[in-house]
């Protein structure tokens, strides 16, 4: 007779930051004896969703692309983000309802990312365990609990007055580095952020993409009873590092090769995520600043936008026009011998993996924060949208492993000779010692929690556990 796993169900929300990590979750609990079917809802970034399902390893967990929901027509045009992506996984609800009526079994479990949670209601109609995957850090997560807890008084003077948002047991939140969805306590964005931390409560558990010695403060605060652990219950499960594995599938890419001719540690690698971008006037001045430095550079490049940093979140996939039409004129040219210019995407775990990478100018979305700590490079911060100015001030002043230009804060194009700096910083400077040493160190704390018996492998052995029965 054939052993049937216990089944888990991952819903993933649209965006390659959250697809990624869950393929990478869903292959670990496959490993741990579960059968896993990930449900991906889908804009019109399909494309590039293929080919991250077919560059994953995903032979151990099922895959289901839901229909794409068009964007538009269900929130303004301006809507944040955050808004935008809670309105299509609204839309998306029926479709998972029907897939679990249509199972013979219903699966034992289902897991939501933050964007989610309304579909944990789903979970209780069919009796299933669930859990929250926060693909970002216990510091995001920590906002979001004590959001939902304090005054409004208290987000107001925050947010109106500008004053640090005190979250007990952690390092306050400044106003500069603020979230999208504190700002507008009427707004979408908002309720779905406290519903986050109210949903969670009443999950069975919320698996985090940190491990213990990353954030051991937050993690305190979030289960010590005299903090937010006083008001927060559920299980606090910290699983990472969770990063896409690299592929010896793509050793032939000629980005790879080109490293490969390159000294170790010589080579900045630029990327603003999987769907960021900058101004015209922005582009102009990275172009300048990386030339300027004379460093080698590798340079994910998409088109300007003038209005929304995000622009490209759900089109990644799309290809670009001529991106000479946005550098200075002259700098391909100038540059052939030390940099290499990449339109739209890269391969960007198998670049930070290579020994020739020395540093890396990212927008801090969390899962480029974590490839470059688990790659042993150090960072300059750019932060754009979503958590990332919080995640920079975190990686630059808690962590040691990165620098951040002030320029960012106060002037709304940062200047030439500042990349210039910050480039030489990370690279060549004796800074980069300090940088460099701080990032082995974590890199090696993520690989200590992830081996067998260490703090991550055991947190998702438990939750592994529960889905099997055998810890009941
Ligand atoms: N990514 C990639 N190639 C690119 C840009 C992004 O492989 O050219 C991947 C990157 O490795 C990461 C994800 O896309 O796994 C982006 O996630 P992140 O949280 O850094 O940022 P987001 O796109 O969600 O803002």
């Amino acid at each position: 007779m054939p052993i049937t796993k216990p089944h888990v169900v991952i819903l993933a929300s649209p965006g390659l930051g959250l697809l990624i990590p869950i393929l990478e979750l869903g292959r670990r609990l496959a490993q741990l004896n579960l059968q896993v079917t990930v449900f991906a809802a889908a804009t019109d970034s399909s494309d590039r969703i293929s080919q991250q399902i077919d560059s994953q390893d995903t032979d151990l967990v099922e895959v289901v692309v839901l229909p794409p929901v068009e964007i538009s027509g269900l929130v303004p045009p301006n809507a944040i983000l955050p808004a935008k992506i809670l309105a299509i996984m609204h839309e998306s609800l029926p479709l998972l309802r029907s897939a679990f009526s249509a199972m013979t079994t219903c699966p034992k479990a289902l897991i939501v990312d933050v964007f989610g949670i309304d579909a944990l209601a789903i979970a209780n109609e069919f009796e299933m365990l669930k859990y929250v995957f926060v693909a970002s850090n216990a510091r995001l997560f920590s906002i979001s609990v004590y959001a939902a807890e304090v005054d409004r008084e208290v987000l107001e003077e925050h947010v109106n007055q500008q004053q640090p948002l005190k979250i007990p047991g952690c390092s306050p939140l400044r106003f500069e580095d603020t979230l999208e969805p504190l700002k507008d306590p009427n707004g979408p964005a908002f309720h779905g952020f406290v519903g986050l931390a109210m949903a969670a409560a009443t999950s069975d558990g919320v698996l985090i993409n940190t491990w213990e010695d990353l954030e051991p403060t937050t993690l305190r605060a979030l289960r010590d009873s005299k903090l937010l652990g006083g008001t927060f219950k559920a299980p606090i499960y910290p699983i990472g590092p969770v990063s896409r594995p690299t592929g010896s599938s793509i050793s032939e890419n000629r980005i790879l090769k080109w490293l490969d001719d390159q000294p170790t540690e010589s080579v900045i690698y630029v990327s603003f995520g999987s769907g960021g971008t900058l101004s015209a006037k922005q582009t102009i001045e990275l172009a300048w600043g990386l030339e300027l430095s004379q460093q080698r550079f590798i340079w994910v490049i998409r088109p300007p936008s003038e209005s929304d940093a995000s622009g490209l979140f759900f089109s990644s996939g799309k290809k670009s026009s001529s991106f000479q039409d946005y550098l200075p004129e002259g700098f391909l040219t100038r540059t052939q011998k030390v940099g290499l210019v990449v339109p739209m995407w890269a391969p960007q775990s198998e670049i930070l993996e290579h020994s020739s990478v020395g540093g890396f100018l990212s927008h801090c979305g969390w899962n480029s924060v974590v490839e470059s700590i688990t790659n042993e490079v150090a960072i300059i911060g750019w932060p754009l949208y979503a958590e990332q100015k919080m995640n920079a001030t975190m990686l630059t002043e808690e962590m040691g492993v990165a620098v951040k230009s002030k320029e960012l804060a106060c002037q709304s194009i940062v200047g030439r000779e500042e990349i210039e700096r910050m480039v030489r910083k990370v690279l060549v400077d004796k800074e980069s010692h300090g940088l460099k040493k701080k990032v082995k160190e974590l890199k090696f704390s993520g690989e200590k929690a992830l081996s067998n018996g260490g703090s991550s492998y055991d947190s998702l052995s438990k939750v592994a556990g529960r889905v099997s029965g055998r810890n009941e």
